[in-house]
């Protein structure tokens, strides 16, 4: 049975956890966190003093928004995106505020989210969605127009460039994943990336309970004993075991995940770029796209149906991402966003990871036309 998405896991990962607990036998966030950090700011080609290691991408978001904009900021975001974007920004007390997407990239809309500006917006999340990062040049020079912060999520992104910069070297504040089934993971995971040095050395401390320059001594397998509290911390720091996965997995996507996660790409794209009614998410040549999802536009309302005749040929297929407007929550469709709307009913992802075959992709493409076409 295929698979929609997957964790790409082995025996280095299984070795790597083993010398944690056998080796090691320190589980907390020490060397291993320390050194994976390392390994992304290389990876990025940054200083390793801006890359910031936590226990999920929700957590980074919530850090990223609670320590860059004060309580009670609205924050413009695409409601077409993950829960957590919606939830990272109410749980550091600042108010959501849902935009389009473009139709054509599937990210925000700037001309929409110029029309939600008030005194009260401070920041804006550009959600890089299926792994594009759409025109960043353009969501920073709005934020400068506006003075805005830029809290990045990059869930899908991790390895992807804009315009040959690799995305999370440049910028704000960028938020990373790795929980099981992106780019790479951890098991759980994620990471920040700020260039503004007063924000992050807030956002190091606030992920171990806000206690002032811990990272370092935890680093040297220490701890502090005598210290000041200033604001509201968070047990939010990586562990060595989820790091030790971490660690490996950046390694097998350089030689292995990447080109895999590409080639399937461009043959769903080859296949189904002619196809009639179906519409692929436009992207910039000049970005590379290391894609965590595949998804597709199905037009004439026949997305239900090619869902479910997939589905009886073994493809599982999703729907990223029920709006978050749409929820009780964040304000229960009082709002209206007719495009988002739109497209939640056109949107299928298709299977995408490393461990799918050419065939199987090239199998699900046949099932689509052979769909589409009667
Ligand atoms: C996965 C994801 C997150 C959250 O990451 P977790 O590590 O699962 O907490 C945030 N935003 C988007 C768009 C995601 O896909």
């Amino acid at each position: 049975m295929l698979r929609l998405s997957k964790s790409i896991v082995g025996i280095e990962e299984a070795n790597a956890v083993k010398n944690v607990l056998v080796n090691d036998g320190y589980l907390g966030m020490g060397k291993e966190v320390q050194e994976f950090e390392n390994e992304i700011a290389n990876f990025l080609n940054i200083d390793p003093e801006f890359v910031v290691c936590v226990n999920s991408g929700t957590a980074a978001l919530h850090l990223a928004v609670e320590h860059s904009v004060l309580k009670n900021s609205d924050v413009l975001v695409p409601s077409l995106t993950y829960l957590s974007s919606f939830q990272a920004i109410t749980a550091a007390g600042s108010n959501p505020i849902s935009c389009e997407v473009y139709e054509d990239t599937l990210t925000i809309d700037l001309e929409d989210a110029e029309k939600k500006l008030s005194p009260n917006t401070k920041a804006i999340m550009p959600v890089h969605y299926a792994s594009n990062p759409g025109d960043l040049k353009k969501i920073y020079d709005f934020a400068k127009k506006h003075d805005l912060r830029v809290i990045e999520d990059a869930a899908h992104a991790f390895g992807c460039s804009y315009e040959s910069k690799k995305i999370g070297s440049f910028g704000d504040l960028i938020c990373f994943s790795f929980d099981g089934i992106k780019n790479i993971t951890s098991g759980e995971g994620g990471a920040i990336i700020s260039y503004d040095k007063k924000t992050l050395n807030l956002i190091k401390d606030a992920r171990l309970l806000s206690i002032e320059k811990d990272t370092n001594k935890r680093y040297n397998g220490q701890r502090s004993w005598d210290f000041d509290v200033k604001y509201q911390g968070y047990r939010y720091h990586m562990s060595n075991i989820f790091a030790a996965i971490g660690r490996v997995q950046l390694r097998r996507f350089v030689d292995e995940f990447s080109l895999k996660r590409k080639k399937l790409y461009n043959i769903y794209k080859n296949n189904l770029l002619d196809c009639p009614n179906i519409l692929l998410q436009r992207t910039n040549e000049a970005n590379e796209i290391i894609p965590h999802i595949f998804p597709i536009r199905v037009q004439s309302g026949m997305r239900d149906e090619l869902k479910l005749v997939l589905e009886n040929h073994k493809i599982p297929t999703g729907i990223h991402y029920k709006p978050n407007h749409l929820l009780t929550f964040f304000g229960n469709g009082k709002q209206s966003l007719p495009v988002t709307e739109k497209l939640y009913n056109e949107l299928l992802t298709l299977p995408l990871h490393p461990d799918i075959k050419e065939d199987e992709v090239n199998f699900i493409c046949n099932m689509i036309k052979k769909y589409i076409k009667k």
